[in-house]
């Protein structure tokens, strides 16, 4: 569960998210939806615990900022960061012995098959292509099982098979009562895994809708 309330960041004199509150329930993917530089990155961002903000975020009733709390989540970043020296394989190890998870080799390669990494699992980080980093990236996220999972503009970058298993993955984690945030700009990329969607507008809020209240089915 992800609580954020009264959530305002500026960036010197710019005021990028302003006074934005939701909260997303365990089980339900909640997406915030605008153009660019509406506030969507900031607020996955400040959700991550990458940035200083006004306002309060919990997750499963933990402040962001707790270690507890930031045990149970994953991030995937817009714009993935790869180690240059680790090959595809060992990021996903580093992360693990990161969280203090054991390594499990059949996890690594159930995760790799599903996004035809495993042919380059010897690949180093600067030999990748950016979809290749995004795959990794979220490779990365899933291995430690998080609860609460944030996604900015995931399917950017994207082939079209990554993408239908990330929305197979994203129901998975539905189902596995994990709490899920994305960021988009493309309303296609979400419109079959949805439950709540946050409207954004030059840094606010400026309208929220469930899909069960839109008699939309799956
Ligand atoms: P979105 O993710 O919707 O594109 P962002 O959260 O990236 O929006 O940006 C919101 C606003 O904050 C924009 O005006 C953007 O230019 C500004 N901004 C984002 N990051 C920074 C930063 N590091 N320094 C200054 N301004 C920033
Ligand atoms: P996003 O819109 O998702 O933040 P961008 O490509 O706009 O992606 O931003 C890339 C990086 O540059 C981010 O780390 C963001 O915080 C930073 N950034 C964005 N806008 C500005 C800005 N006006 N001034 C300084 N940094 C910025």
């Amino acid at each position: 569960m992800l609580d954020v309330i009264g959530l305002s960041k500026k960036y010197n004199k710019t005021l990028a998210v302003d006074n934005v509150s939701f909260d997303i329930q365990n089980g339900t993917v909640g997406v915030l939806i605008g153009p660019n530089g509406s506030g969507k990155s900031t607020i996955i961002k400040s959700v991550a615990g990458l940035l200083r903000y006004t306002g309060e975020i919990k997750i499963n009733n933990l402040p962001n900022k707790d270690i507890e709390a930031k045990k149970v989540f994953g991030y995937i970043p817009e714009i993935p960061a790869m180690f240059p020296l680790l090959t595809v394989r060992e990021h996903i190890v580093y992360i693990l012995k990161a969280y203090g998870l054991e390594i499990d080799n059949e996890k690594i390669d159930s995760l790799l098959k599903r996004f035809d990494l495993t042919d380059k699992q010897d690949k180093l980080g600067d030999e990748l292509s950016k979809g290749m980093m995004q795959k990794v990236s979220i490779c990365c996220a899933l291995a430690v099982e998080p609860e609460v999972i944030m996604l900015d503009e995931p399917m950017v970058g994207l082939d079209p098979k990554a993408i239908k298993e990330l929305k197979i993955i994203i129901k998975e984690l539905k189902e596995k009562n994990c709490t899920i945030l994305i960021s988009t700009h493309m309303l296609e990329m979400v419109e079959d895994v949805w439950d709540m969607m946050i409207l954004m507008k030059e840094g606010r809020k400026v309208g929220q809708y469930y899909k069960n209240q839109m008699g939309d089915k799956d």
